[in-house]
């Protein structure tokens, strides 16, 4: 019997030869993809793919906060929205916010206030929204390295990208990134966000039961994965950037009619 979704599977979590459902080893992370700028009415975007999961973040501001009583005179504050579309999962979830949804906003609010220059920006509000469009697990560790690559985007100074992935335990074996049956069936789910540049951890979360080693080598392992995304975040800030070095050389449309003449 598991202890984290209460559920118990038939299903073969890690076979003979040590690998995973989905062929990974225990320390392998699903493949991930990360394009910055897919949006052009927000002030930054990022579209994350993470095995199955599908998830868009875009930010607005910093921009006058409202209601006006929620101000801060000193600092901006981080707003996150996390939302999963109804057509994300399997069931239809049923749309709108629920207990779930809370949470997650307010656990990648505080992550991302620990790595944004607050002070600089007093009265205002930074919105991220996250939208989940696709689910299969992991959804709130692509949903904050997707806004920290948002954040970015937006031009919203920062100390660092937070970069986020979980570790956990299936099969009584230390895991990384659990996949959808795993944190169905597993005994264990420890999301992290890291910093890498301070190494800072800014998002701890632990559901299920692990002893204080297997604890250890979890987040060992998540942070090390954290490491990993943290690159890929880079790289498509880079690709990012480059594309706009670009746009601005594209002649003006008037010396294109020229040229065609
Ligand atoms: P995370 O997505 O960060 O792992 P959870 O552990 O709460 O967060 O959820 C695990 C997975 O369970 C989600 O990624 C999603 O695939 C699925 N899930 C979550 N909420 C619902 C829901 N209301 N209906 C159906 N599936 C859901």
């Amino acid at each position: 019997m598991n202890r984290m979704g209460g559920m118990t599977t038939d299903l073969k979590l890690i076979d003979e030869k040590g690998l995973r459902l989905d062929g990974r080893r225990p320390d392998e992370m699903r493949p991930l993809k990360i394009e910055a700028g897919v949006l052009k009415r927000a002030d930054g975007s990022a579209y994350v793919e993470w095995g199955l999961n599908k998830v868009m973040a875009a930010v607005y501001g910093p921009r006058e906060c409202h209601p006006r009583h929620m101000q801060n005179p000193e600092r901006a504050l981080v707003q996150c929205h996390y939302n999963m579309a109804s057509f994300s999962v399997d069931d239809r979830k049923r749309p709108g916010p629920d207990r779930r949804s809370h949470e997650i906003s307010k656990i990648i609010s505080e992550a991302l206030t620990h790595v944004v220059f607050t002070e600089y920006f007093p009265r205002t509000s930074i919105d991220v929204y996250i939208e989940v469009l696709q689910a299969n697990a992991g959804t709130r560790c692509a949903g904050l390295t997707a806004a920290s690559v948002a954040l970015a985007d937006a031009g919203v100074p920062m100390r660092d990208l937070v970069a986020s992935c979980a570790a956990g335990k299936v099969a009584d074996t230390v895991v990384l990134d659990l996949g959808k049956e795993e944190d169905n069936f597993g005994q264990a789910d420890i999301p992290v966000g890291f910093v890498p540049r301070t190494n800072e951890i800014v998002l701890l979360q632990m559901d299920g039961d692990l002893t204080p080693d297997e604890f250890d080598r979890g987040l060992h392992m998540a942070v090390n994965a954290c490491k990993k995304v943290y690159e890929v975040q880079r790289d498509a800030l880079k690709r990012r950037y480059a594309a706009r070095a670009v746009d601005e050389d594209v002649p003006a449309p008037a010396e294109e009619k020229q040229e065609v003449a």
